[in-house]
């Protein structure tokens, strides 16, 4: 098969307990820039250890807020583009079992996916980090965007912290364990828009793989399991998966 758009329709066919693992590549198409790319600011001017670690919080949250704020404010903004939807109705049709995120987004929910395990957190809570009460999330950080006034607990005085994972943080262990469970119990793992560059999430790819599974990846770029996968595009993934889901509802 040459066209790889039937391959991938092809392979999602006939599988019987497909998965996908998506990273920041896949809302792009969203407006949201992702980590890695050339030339999106994020880590431009910044040390991660400095602003985005769990240490650099707790010793400067003014400064986290700082860098997190046009982030946020993107993400708030965001709508789930052509790609998330693509996930959606394969859920919705049956044929996608769970699906992994490494993204802070909350677009695969919003898409209408209901098996999502949030690898690295979300901004719908934020916690107390001195008496760990928590609140809901995207108001603390509306707010914050308007007044500028760092989030503090009502309860306490402690600094609010949004639920998603810092450097130097584990990750949440209940997602972790499930996120695991369904690479070991899936037969096909679909990888969208991911360097594969943060573990323990990169290590996925490669349960599934050693339990026997296929994988295909949608990425611009190259990934150290390319060479392992039983198909690799390196396209726009807003316009690859509903071009699968296309290929997939004209055959099923
Ligand atoms: P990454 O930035 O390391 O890699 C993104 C990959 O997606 C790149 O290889 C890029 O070439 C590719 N890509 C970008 N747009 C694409 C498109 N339209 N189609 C196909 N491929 C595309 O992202 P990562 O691997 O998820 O790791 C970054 C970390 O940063 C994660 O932990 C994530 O939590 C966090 N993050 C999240 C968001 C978000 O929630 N949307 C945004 C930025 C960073």
């Amino acid at each position: 098969m040459d066209d790889p758009i039937e391959t991938l329709a092809y392979l999602v066919a006939q599988s019987r307990s497909m998965i996908a693992f998506t990273g920041a590549g896949i809302s792009t198409p969203s407006g949201i820039p992702d980590f890695r790319s050339p030339h999106c600011g994020l880590w431009e001017g910044v040390d991660p250890l400095e602003v985005a670690s769990i240490y650099g919080f707790r010793q400067n949250p003014e400064a986290f807020y700082g860098w997190v704020s046009p982030l946020a404010r993107v993400i708030l903004n965001a709508k789930p583009n052509p790609a998330h939807e693509a996930l959606a109705r394969l859920e919705q049709m049956g044929i996608l079992k769970a699906l992994i995120t490494q993204n802070i987004d909350m677009l695969h929910g919003r898409a209408g996916n209901k098996t999502v395990h949030e690898l690295h957190g979300h901004m719908r809570e934020a916690t107390c980090v001195s008496c760990f009460t928590v609140y809901a999330g995207e108001a603390i950080i509306e707010r914050f965007l308007e007044d500028r006034v760092l989030p503090r607990c009502p309860k306490c005085g402690g600094v609010l912290k949004p639920n998603v994972i810092l450097f130097g943080e584990q990750l949440p262990y209940r997602e972790l364990q499930a996120a695991q469970e369904a690479a070991r119990r899936t037969d096909l793992m679909l990888i969208v828009g991911s360097s594969l560059e943060v573990a323990p999430a990169s290590d996925l790819p490669l349960i599934a793989l050693r339990a026997g599974a296929k994988l295909i990846i949608v990425n611009y770029e190259t990934t150290f399991v390319d060479p392992k996968a039983a198909c690799v595009v390196h396209g726009n993934c807003a316009e690859v998966l509903p071009a699968v889901l296309e290929r997939l509802e004209k055959t099923v």
